[in-house]
């Protein structure tokens, strides 16, 4: 991780150039290329889940189709494959879960694994008491997870498997045809991050290295530029934003984090929250491990920290629905926000308080805890992500994307200004303070 007392030379000179002429220009002049080949181990063999290079009879094929029985799907997020016994990994990677987690009855006894490509394979269906792997046993592709079975909502005999990259299912098919029977470089759902200031207009890639997940987050601390802090390959990972590789957090849990979030609390290194599993995590971003907080409430959705005056830290969470928040010492509180929290949202704090802004139905509305709801006259829908940040002028700046270009807005009544980025933005955004009264974005 990157402290205050071992920045690089290249963070350093870096840092002057942030301070002048601009990011774009700062990158190229350190001859740092838009994008690096994933690291050897990131890319990997894949096989078939029979375990061979040739594909299994199907049964069932991805997408939309006629639910074959009572219970079952209307919309087949997997391929539903018959015609062998043994089901088998099709990567390396991570078993993150086995057997029926809650909420996921239909599936049956299941196999998940995080695959160091990045991606989640998600196996359902096996035949109980047959599951030959173990959360957090490392597997190769071809290895064995159980045998083929008709637990859960199944109609007979077959495996069902899911590709998830970025949180969403794809169709395994086209996805492990391109990949079965030779190395993959670089695997499709590679993304770079990139690097934004709103005032400047062009974006840089940070040459991450490395399989960009959808989920991540960034603090400044202090330094001028942000950290980026993501959770995939089945752990927490740190990169610079200068680049090189990102590296491996030692915190001795497997994290396959649904949502995440750092906070500076005057450290020389962030405080970071994830949830995993529903069960929110604490770590202390100098590899002593990770902490349960002990809130008393499961999190099955996204969450946001904050850091309020005096270092408290306040994190505010979606529970079915609703704002929820809660300090690292105390129990959860019921927001009283009167309307549902969106999908997406970003604690911020304002003068010493907490405000929350969120997308509900593709408008951003902000929230003070206690008090209602307030919608944004902003003009502009949204479509993706959303965050948000002080600068100072009291009220948050917001930045969104819609239909792939960001937006950036004042809640204190500005219009939304479209920023002319050259570039799509599909996935996740944040953002830090910068000098200067613009926001520094990050994006994938
Ligand atoms: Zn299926």
């Amino acid at each position: 991780m990157t402290t205050s007392s071992d920045l690089s030379k290249v963070d350093l000179t870096r840092r002057g150039l942030l301070a002048g002429a601009g990011v774009l220009t700062g990158v190229a002049a350190l001859g740092l290329n838009a994008l690096t080949a994933p690291s050897a181990s990131a890319a990997g063999v894949y096989v078939w889940p029979n375990g061979t290079n040739t594909r299994p009879a199907i049964s069932s094929p991805f997408g939309p189709r006629t639910a074959p029985t009572g219970g079952a799907s209307s919309d087949h997020k997997g391929t539903d494959f018959v015609g062998f016994a043994t089901v088998r990994a099709v990567a390396a990677g991570v078993v993150s879960v086995t057997g029926t987690p809650a909420g996921w009855g239909g599936g049956g006894t299941q196999v998940w694994i995080q695959h160091d490509d990045g991606f989640v394979s998600r196996s359902f269906h096996l035949a109980p008491g047959t599951v030959s792997v173990s959360p957090q046993q490392r597997v190769q592709a071809g290895d064995a997870l159980g045998t083929m079975g008709r637990s859960g909502t199944a109609t007979g005999v077959h495996h069902h498997l899911e590709i998830v990259v970025g949180g969403v299912q794809i169709d395994p098919v086209p996805f492990l045809t391109a990949r079965v029977g030779g190395t993959v470089t670089p695997p499709d759902q590679v993304r770079a991050a990139k690097e934004f200031a709103v005032h400047n207009g062009s974006w840089s890639a940070i040459p991450v290295g490395f399989n960009m997940s959808e989920k991540f987050t960034t603090v400044n601390m202090g330094s001028g530029w942000g950290d980026l802090y993501g959770s995939f390959g089945g752990s927490l990972r740190y990169v610079g934003v200068s680049g090189g590789a990102w590296t491996q957090m030692d915190s001795g849990l497997p994290l396959n984090a649904s949502s995440i979030s750092a906070v500076d609390v005057g450290q020389s290194f962030p405080h970071i929250f994830a949830v995993e599993n529903s069960i929110l995590y604490h770590i202390y971003a100098d590899g002593s491990g990770w902490h349960k907080v002990s809130t008393g409430l499961t999190v099955p959705g996204k969450i946001s920290a904050v850091v309020l005056p005096n270092n408290n830290v306040q994190i505010v969470a979606n529970i079915s629905g609703v704002m929820h928040h809660v300090t690292t010492h105390s129990g959860w509180e019921i927001g009283n926000s009167g309307v549902p929290i969106g999908g997406e949202f970003k604690a911020v704090n304002i003068g010493g308080s907490l405000q929350i802004a969120t997308l509900l139905n593709g408008v951003v509305h902000i929230i003070w805890p206690g008090a209602g709801w307030q919608l944004q006259s902003t003009g502009v829908g949204s479509s993706g992500s959303l965050t948000a940040v002080d600068m100072g002028g009291g009220f948050p700046t917001i930045i969104t994307n819609e239909g792939w270009s960001v937006c950036v807005t004042s809640v204190s009544g500005g219009g939304w200004v479209r920023q002319a980025t050259g570039v799509s933005v599909s996935g996740n955004i944040d953002a830090i303070r910068t000098s200067g009264g613009f926001p520094t974005v990050y994006a994938v």
